[in-house]
């Protein structure tokens, strides 16, 4: 597990709204670790949240721990906040990078977050990442590129 500290970008995006079903994915990624969704019927693995299996519609489904290394499915560069202006502590902010993360252990499930550790212009899709996490508080992890 790899816990890094509050980056300045971090810092000002607001916390998270936490859904009830939610809650065990937002505490473990404050205690660094990542969870992903299964279905007890079929065996199916998702991301993000939904109360029934998207393949078979169970409600008979749980958390499950996942490892934090993937591949890196998708991304985007954003270069501002567009036309309502920077918010305010965040003009150094950009531009940075939001990925996809297809998790290694997830057996399909998905999940988004910025990604970081490396220049913009070295990301690549199939690059393999490492999720981290920021120290104590409730937030998607950064995926780094693996060691
Ligand atoms: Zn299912």
């Amino acid at each position: 597990m790899t816990i890094i500290p509050s980056s300045p970008l971090r810092a000002g995006r607001p916390a998270p709204r936490v859904a009830p079903r939610d809650v065990e994915f937002w505490d473990g990624c404050a205690r660094g670790e990542l969870h992903v969704l299964r279905c007890e019927d079929c065996g199916e693995h998702w991301f993000p949240s939904q109360n029934r299996c998207p393949r078979c519609q169970s409600e008979a489904i749980a958390w499950t721990p996942v490892g934090l290394a993937g591949e890196l499915y998708t991304y985007t560069i954003i270069h501002g906040p567009g036309t309502e202006g920077r918010p305010p502590g965040l003009e150094d902010a950009y531009p940075y990078a939001v990925g996809v993360v297809a998790i290694d252990e997830g057996q399909g499930a998905r999940i988004a977050g910025n990604v970081t550790g490396v220049p913009l212009d070295e990301i690549r899709i199939g690059m393999r990442v490492r999720a981290v996490f920021a120290e104590g508080v409730r937030a998607l992890p950064d995926f780094e590129p693996e060691a």
